[in-house]
């Protein structure tokens, strides 16, 4: 893939790009520059170019907003003590994209173009990747995504289609340090149903979590979480994290239903674990066993991870005329959550193979 640079001519000044990495927040900084590429049946993916960061003028036909056929991935830039620039696993980003994309009727990107796409953009806006001289844990969050950009109201697989790399720098998720995430258990809403979209990453998943969202805000709690469509037992995700119980002799389950999706956090905790000396089961997980487990003592700890947040720790769980007080410790939780951080900042060595460095 041939990428075209066309740099922006008023680039963020280095005054206020210090300012806005002293407090990055999320999503709401964007960097210099974007990169698209475009894909018709005829021409295949074709003008790959990074261009100053600006709006999109859509036709109001625009097919994604009627139809939501839409993919996309999360994923961070993280600057080394050295001053070199790495992400993390980018080809499962790529992989999943790909999965993603098939069940989207999408047209596949290839895992290597994918790849290229980030580490360009990353590249022109490397002074966008904060440094953590202060033990910090900023990142520049990336968000790779494509979308049906056809102009017809016809409902089929759109025949002009657009992917794009944005990046937005990121603060640490939790100010003044981790802290347990209070769970509301959703009876109302499920996430995902045998055959649907659950294991694809796509905006739709995200609409529908979102009123399941709002009762957990509305009865104090941080996240929901989703059981399985089908029997209403099985302990699913949250609306963006996977889940992790550790058992009292040393095990850890995390929920395997072929409707959740599957994180490269989760995946790379399930090998962590394993070389800790963890057994991890992935298998379906009820929500009787969550319940039992924490008033029997035999669950120790419960987690929660995704790119965004890494690893949090779960605390009570709550539901329609019940609670679930938080387990007890947060000790292995934390020793995981800090061998991932240290691996993706450069603070310990990457004995997986999982960094791959940028520029
Ligand atoms: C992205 C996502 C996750 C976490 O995946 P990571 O690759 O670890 O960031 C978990 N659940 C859902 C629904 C997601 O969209």
């Amino acid at each position: 893939m041939d990428i075209s640079t066309t740099p922006t001519d008023r680039p963020v000044d280095d005054g206020r790009l210090v300012e806005i990495l002293a407090n990055p927040g999320f999503g709401t900084h964007f960097t210099d520059h974007m990169f698209t590429v475009e894909w018709t049946p005829e021409k295949g993916w074709y003008d790959a170019r990074i261009t100053p960061y600006g709006p999109l003028t859509l036709d109001p036909a625009t097919a994604v907003l009627h139809y939501a056929q839409e993919t996309f991935e999360g994923m961070k830039a993280y600057r080394h003590p050295d001053g070199t620039v790495w992400t993390f696993r980018p080809e499962e980003n790529a992989k999943r994209m790909v999965r993603s994309s098939r069940r989207l009727a999408f047209p596949e990107l290839d895992p290597d173009d994918f790849v290229a796409a980030v580490d360009a953009l990353v590249t022109v806006d490397q002074r966008w990747v904060p440094d953590n001289a202060d033990g910090g844990e900023k990142s520049l969050y990336l968000r790779p995504f494509m979308f049906a950009s056809e102009v017809f109201l016809g409902v089929r697989p759109a025949q002009h289609v657009t992917f794009m790399v944005i990046a937005s720098p990121a603060g640490a998720y939790f100010k003044g340090g981790v802290k347990p995430v209070t769970l509301w258990l959703t009876e109302d809403y499920t996430r995902a149903g045998r055959g649907g979209m659950g294991a694809a990453k796509t905006g739709g998943n995200y609409a529908s979590s979102l009123v399941a969202q709002q009762q957990a805000t509305a009865h104090g709690c941080d996240q929901v979480v989703f059981l399985d469509a089908q029997e209403g037992r099985y302990v699913e995700e949250l609306g963006g994290m996977n889940l992790y119980f550790v058992h009292a002799d040393g095990r850890i389950v995390t929920p395997e239903t072929g409707t959740i999706l599957e994180g490269i956090t989760r995946a790379s905790i399930i090998e962590l674990a394993g070389k800790l000396g963890h057994q991890v089961e992935e298998r379906r997980f009820s929500i009787d066993e969550w319940r039992e487990g924490v008033a029997s003592g035999d669950i120790v700890e419960i987690f929660a991870c995704g790119t965004a947040a890494v690893v949090t720790p779960v605390g009570s769980l709550k539901w329609d005329g019940g609670e679930a007080p938080a387990p007890a410790s947060t000790d292995l939780t934390m020793r995981i959550r800090t061998a991932l951080v240290d691996i993706q900042l450069g603070r310990a060595d990457d004995t997986f193979g999982w960094m791959h460095q940028v520029c």
